[in-house]
């Protein structure tokens, strides 16, 4: 079976990508998987904008195949062609003011200040995503290769007050 996007049956299901819930009716994208636990297959759901971010190859190849009607196709398709372009981007898990001083930045091996931004990291494994570290803000260009880091970097950190956004955006300026 393929990857596909559907209307979401329920309003259950939970995007793998940003821990948030997906609205029942909303579109979200599977993506199938061997199940790692047995046999059979796994579904992952994800918002399309989540997936372009997170699973760039698998959401590609279902845009290819699909003849769903995508209002947001040309934007999916793009955030994803960077994704893969920059095989880091994928690991973008959102930023935070770091809550101690503990953490070593992946870039640049200094440790993070506490009370300074930094963007955490997952690496996608079998299924799942799993926390990975995470860099200064400030090392994003290095570690990431690319500038274009806000729109995900926003994407993902919803737990952030209107205020800290805007301070994230003017950082990253
Ligand atoms: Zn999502
Ligand atoms: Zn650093």
């Amino acid at each position: 079976m393929s990857h596909l996007f559907e209307p979401a049956s329920s309003g259950r299901s939970k995007c793998r990508g940003c821990a948030q819930g997906i609205e029942r009716g909303e579109l979200r994208f599977g993506e199938r998987l061997p199940n790692p636990f047995g046999e059979g297959e796994m579904t992952l759901w994800l918002h399309p904008a989540c997936a372009a971010y997170k699973r760039p190859e698998p959401l590609l190849q279902a845009l290819v195949e699909t003849s769903a009607n995508l209002p947001d196709r040309e934007s999916l398709e793009r955030a994803a062609r960077a994704s893969l372009a920059h095989r880091r981007l994928p690991r973008i898990d959102g930023a935070e003011r770091s809550p101690g001083a503990q953490a070593k930045c992946r870039s640049c091996r200094e440790p993070i200040a506490r009370g300074s931004w930094r963007i955490r990291l997952v690496f996608y494994e079998e299924g799942r995503f799993v926390p990975g570290g995470f860099v200064h803000l400030d090392c994003r260009k290095a570690y990431f290769e690319t500038d274009d880091v806000l729109d995900r970097v926003l994407r993902f950190s919803r737990d952030l007050s209107a205020d800290e956004r805007e301070e994230l955006r003017r950082a990253c300026d």
